[in-house]
């Protein structure tokens, strides 16, 4: 294929090429350091965008390894797709289609390693290459797979709950063995095909080993561990193919990706292995959903939860899950400014792992122009709430679930959670008594000061507003 660069430039244009992959890397640091903020947060993303449109302009015009006929029907074919998808997606499936791109994002680094190896023939790669070659066939194919077990998790199509058989744990760790040493059986013969489909095939085999096992609320922690797998893998592909940029920018994916996971571990306060080999939370069988013996609810109605709240002096806006499929992020800002109109001090009290995705309860408040100022975190929150009137949860349930704190024998024993119950009234907003992701029961629902107003949120905040102008 004929280079677009005129031939006198040719002597410097390694150089520029580096210069260029620096800029683009200087862009993402600068986009991930905007995106820590939710006020910065947009343009950290332009930014980061930026240079990754710098990075594959400049990749496109350095290599010559392919056609650019190709290269233009995989980005028109690539384009279509992204935007149909993007067009399509509902707020709610946002948490699979990140783990499906953290997926395909595994799956990419695993065939440029492979890609390279095929290309292989008699001039072979320096032992570490080859190593770092088996090592991101192994983590992209990891990745893959375990993205896609998680990606039918979050949407319903494979049951939530961890899939626990006997001496799992010992055969994944046999497994991971046995690849670990087809990768070096790879360096010893790089001719050979044998190690590269013993690694491809057990990678494909672990990522869905590793994740079928996790369940229930622990699901965070994996994908943003899937999240920073990918990274890892993609940064080795850099290794692989000598790219500086695709090297830099998975390392930061992979760093980030790790960051997160430790955030998420001490949210759920759990530790990386537990998460990883035990079972999710203890024994549960006292506290399975449906065990509700003879305790009773309180059910109340819009025109009761409008009396509460517009009489109150501070009311705090619990959202979770359900909040995001009901798509009630702006009626439930407008409650809160009829509320603030009447003098009520309104606040928003958010949960590390509350919806299906980090930050996912940010980003629904933020679309419905909730001021950043009005968003507290579980920890400021928790002291508030004591001097709170009324706490308004709005599909939230695991996160609010007192049995975190009371009950040993429950899965989410030792979660921090939203201490809600210590408002003078609880109004829980949900369609019925099914539970949460966890799925155990919430013993929040039977306390006496807490009162259930059922029906889809929007619907019901709809009325709530009604209810509120006419008093
Ligand atoms: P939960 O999943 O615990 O509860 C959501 C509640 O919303 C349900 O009880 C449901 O009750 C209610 N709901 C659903 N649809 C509607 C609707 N249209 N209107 C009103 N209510 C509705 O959510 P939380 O946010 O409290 O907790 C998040 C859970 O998800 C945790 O267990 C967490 O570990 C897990 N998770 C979190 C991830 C993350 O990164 N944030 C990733 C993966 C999992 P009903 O059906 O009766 O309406």
């Amino acid at each position: 294929m004929e280079s677009f660069i005129p031939e006198t430039l040719h002597a410097f244009l390694p150089n520029v090429i580096q210069l260029f992959y620096l800029g683009a890397i200087i862009l993402f640091i600068l986009g991930l350091k905007r995106l820590s903020s939710p006020a910065t947060a947009r343009s950290g993303n332009r930014l980061a965008s930026l240079g990754m449109l710098v990075g594959v302009v400049v990749t496109l015009l350095d290599r010559e390894i392919i056609s650019f006929e190709y290269i233009l029907a995989g980005i028109v074919i690539g384009s279509l797709i992204g935007a149909v998808v993007a067009k399509k997606v509902e707020m709610t499936s946002m948490p699979e289609l990140v783990a499906l791109f953290n997926g395909f994002g595994g799956i990419a680094s695993a065939l440029v390693a492979l890609g390279a190896w095929f290309r292989m023939t008699d001039a072979v790669l320096p032992v570490a290459d080859l190593l770092i070659m088996g090592l991101s066939v192994l983590i992209g194919g990891v990745t893959f797979t375990g993205s896609l077990i998680a990606f039918g998790k979050l949407n319903g199509m494979l049951k939530g709950n961890a899939v626990i058989f006997p001496a799992q744990n010992v055969l994944n760790i046999v497994l991971l063995g046995v690849a670990v040493a087809a990768t070096g059986w790879l360096v010893a013969q790089p001719l050979e095909v044998a190690p590269v489909l013993i690694v491809s095939g057990i990678a494909v085999l672990l990522g869905v080993l590793f994740v079928i096992r996790i369940g229930g609320a622990d699901m965070p922690v994996v994908i943003s561990l899937l999240n920073s797998l990918s990274g890892v893998a993609a940064s080795f592909a850099g290794f692989v193919i000598d790219n500086n940029l695709l090297i830099v920018s998975g390392a930061l994916v992979g760093a980030a990706g790790l960051i997160l996971t430790n955030i998420m571990c001490k949210s759920m306060n759990r530790s990386l292995t537990s998460v990883l080999f035990a079972r999710f939370g203890g024994s549960g069988a006292a506290s399975a959903a449906g065990d509700t013996g003879d305790k009773s609810i309180r059910e109340v109605h819009a025109a009761d939860v409008a009396v509460m709240t517009a009489y109150a002096k501070r009311v705090v806006v619990v959202p979770g899950y359900g909040l995001a499929v009901a798509q009630a992020q702006h009626v439930i800002r407008e409650v809160a400014d009829l509320l603030q109109k009447k003098g009520v001090d309104v606040r928003y009290g958010i949960h590390p792992v509350a919806g299906r995705m980090p930050g996912h309860m940010n980003v629904l408040l933020a679309e419905a122009n909730v001021p950043y100022s009005q968003l507290y975190d579980m920890e400021e929150i928790n002291e508030e709430f004591p001097i709170t009137d009324v706490v308004l949860v709005i599909g939230a349930n695991d996160v609010v679930n007192p049995q975190a704190k009371t009950n040993p024998g429950s899965p989410i024993y030792g979660m921090p959670v939203l201490d809600v119950e210590e408002a003078k009234h609880v109004v829980v907003f949900k369609r019925s008594m099914n539970p949460g992701y966890a799925g155990i029961e919430n013993d929040l629902f039977y306390n006496e000061n807490t009162y259930m107003y059922f029906g889809d949120a929007k619907g019901t905040i709809e009325d709530l507003i009604r209810a509120v102008k006419e008093l």
